[in-house]
């Protein structure tokens, strides 16, 4: 537990906890006032390590359980549970606890171990074409519980598969560094008290360079992807909107500093569209801006999805190979993602929640 009643801050007692994935250690202890400290421990190891719904902790009598739920209910409603490749890929659709909301959480399974990739947003803001989330426009925030909450419910589907999460992403829906703290304290309990460490949790980004130095301040080894696209300004001012507020060379000014704190390799994401962003020109500019960090960038080639407001079409798959040969001809490594439940729309940029998205062409 990383907030016993004795570390609490003075402030927070004014910061009501609006949900039992939202409280601290010490708030969960105000609600069972009265009763043994060891009985938070036996809550908190119920909730985090052993991923339980309340009324399957037993080790609360069912008064204490019935007062905590109803003080502290839980964020996400089950809306549908989406199945693809056999079963691997599971996609939750929840409904947030004040109404409108739908985000998505999706589940993948690997021979060994599991990866959860999280939403951070209802929605996004950042308004990437070729993204499902970004065309349909941002709703709100997500809060520490409603992060945590995604990847406790995903782990717990996960157990009743014996499997282990191993894994997590924040690759769902929203921008994770326009949400930074919520985010960072999602970190924390993934880290501290699911006990899934700091190295196989990955922050993605669209590349909000205040984000990317105020992450650089915080203690734990998280992995840093950033969604490039693009590697002229010209370009990624038409994919990846965001680009004109921050342009490439404060971006990797940005990675280069994030880069000499923490010592650990950059991703770069790089969704292929075909004849936009997959060409020999492409393949040697975004080589120049791996090459450009130390060390060097690794590149994650994802095949572009379909979406239902963007027409072109994603490169295939010998362009894709092409492409990597490239990369690798210059010193890159590259792999290209698998794409995991595209039939559920699942895969990555296709999360929408059900949202109606802005229908149009915008194809460069
Ligand atoms: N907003 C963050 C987190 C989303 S991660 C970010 O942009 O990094 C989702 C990844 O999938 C991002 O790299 C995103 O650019 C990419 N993506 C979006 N739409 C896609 C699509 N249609 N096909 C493939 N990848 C896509």
């Amino acid at each position: 537990m990383n907030t016993t009643p004795q570390e609490q801050s003075p402030d927070s007692d004014a910061l009501r906890p609006r949900s039992l994935y939202d409280a601290t250690g010490a708030q969960l202890a105000e609600v069972l006032a009265g009763e043994p400290a060891y009985r938070v421990k036996q809550l908190w190891a119920g909730m985090y390590e052993q991923c339980k719904p309340l009324e399957d902790i037993t080790t609360l009598s069912a008064p204490l359980r019935k007062r905590l739920s109803e003080e502290l209910p839980t964020s996400l409603l089950l809306v549908r549970e989406s199945v693809s490749d056999k079963g691997d890929t599971v996609k939750f659709l929840w409904q947030l606890a004040d109404g409108n909301h739908p985000i998505e959480t999706v589940l993948m399974h690997y021979a060994d171990r599991a990866t959860v990739c999280v939403s951070t947003q209802a929605g996004c803001a950042m308004a990437c074409g070729f993204c499902a989330t970004g065309q349909a426009g941002f709703n709100r925030q997500l809060t520490v519980g409603e992060i945590v909450e995604q990847v406790v419910r995903a782990s717990r589907h996960a157990k009743q598969r014996k499997q282990r999460v191993a894994n997590i992403v924040f690759m769902g829906m929203g921008e994770p560094l326009a949400n930074e703290p919520a985010v960072w304290g999602a970190v924390e309990r993934i880290h501290g008290d699911m006990g899934i460490s700091a190295r196989h949790i990955t922050v993605s980004t669209v590349g909000i360079v205040p984000g990317i130095r105020t992450l650089a301040t915080r203690p734990l080894p998280v992995n840093l992807a950033v969604s490039l696209h693009a590697a002229r300004d010209e370009l990624r001012d038409d994919l990846v909107p965001i680009n004109k507020r921050y342009p490439l060379k404060d971006l990797m000014t940005a990675c280069r500093d994030y880069l000499r704190v923490k010592n650990r390799r950059i991703s770069f994401e790089w969704a292929m569209i075909a004849g936009v962003n997959d060409t020999a020109r492409d393949a040697s500019e975004l080589a120049k801006l791996a090459l450009s960090l130390q060390p060097t960038a690794h590149v994650n080639l994802i095949p572009l999805n379909p979406t239902p407001g963007f027409a072109t079409r994603g490169t295939d798959m010998a362009g894709v190979r092409r492409f990597a040969e490239r990369l690798s001809d210059r010193g890159v490594n590259a792999t290209v993602r698998r794409n995991r439940g595209t039939d559920i729309d699942a895969a990555c940029g296709q999360l929408a929640a059900g949202q109606p998205v802005v229908i149009g062409t915008k194809a460069k």
